[in-house]
């Protein structure tokens, strides 16, 4: 099996002046390449501190992280930040879009950070402009889309590098119900097309079309299940459809 990601033993601890506030106390899990996990948790379990964790946004205190063969607790701040623009996809609540840019320019951005802007690019990032549904409104700056439309342009960005895993930090929470289940089929569709998904949520209905959950409690992993609901509502669909054999 291919892993996207692995976590062992993962540790944070944060320094105060009274006290020292450990908010990771040893956290693993594996993540194959095409799994599409959430992360859930109440407020104050981890969640933020294993998602910074997870994109190279900080250091761990302790245990390690692997994306591929490479230890990213042990590299320094300029190899975190090269993997970071590189090598990890990441869609925010926010969007994160450069107002001034148009489209196709936002899903370019990784890219020119990496100086590759050759006609090759171009066509890739218009391609998946395409995929994500916006193959008509290439050259419309963010404040002309709607907010779901928006997150595509986020989501195709996040996937121009070809990344480890797309990271999701509740990327429907601006989004009305109709678009967050937009959103969410987009993200299906990506999966099934063997993307590798993570994302960290508190809303139940959003978690529920991850394919596995994991809930964090007091900084520690309290359960790791597959979303059982998710494989039965799937598979009622695939018989329905008459696809089964
Ligand atoms: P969640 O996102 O699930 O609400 P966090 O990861 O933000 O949880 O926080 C986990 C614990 O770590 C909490 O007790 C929080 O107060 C503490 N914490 C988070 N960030 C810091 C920080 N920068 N300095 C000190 N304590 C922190
Ligand atoms: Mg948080």
């Amino acid at each position: 099996m291919r892993y996207a990601c692995r976590i062992v033993g993962l540790t944070k601890e944060y320094a105060l002046k009274s006290e020292t506030v450990r908010a990771l106390r040893g956290v693993s899990f594996d993540v194959p390449e095409g799994d599409y996990v959430a992360i859930m948790g109440p407020s104050g379990s981890g969640k933020s501190t294993l998602l910074n964790l997870l994109g190279c946004l900080d250091r761990p205190t302790a245990g390690n992280f692997f994306l591929g063969e490479d230890d990213v607790a042990r590299m320094s701040d300029d190899q975190l930040s090269t993997i970071r623009a590189t090598r990890i996809g990441f869609v925010f609540q926010s969007y994160n879009l450069i107002q001034q840019l148009t489209v196709v320019e936002n899903i370019e951005v990784p890219l020119i950070y990496q100086g590759k802007n050759d006609p090759d690019a171009r066509r890739r990032c218009r391609e998946l402009a395409t995929m994500v549904g916006l193959g008509e409104r290439l050259t419309h700056r963010p404040t002309q889309l709607s907010g779901g439309q928006q997150q595509r342009v986020a989501i195709a960005r996040s996937l121009v590098n070809d990344p480890y895993f797309i990271l999701a930090d509740e990327a429907t929470g601006n989004l009305d119900s109709v678009t967050t289940e937009e959103i969410l089929a987009l993200f299906e569709r990506l999966n099934d097309q063997g993307k590798t998904i993570i994302m960290v949520t508190h809303e139940d209905d959003v978690a529920q079309h991850a394919k596995r959950i994991i809930r964090l409690r007091d900084g520690l992993v309290q359960s790791d299940e597959l979303n059982r609901e998710r494989i039965l509502c799937r598979r009622e669909v695939v018989e329905r459809a008459g696809l089964s054999t």
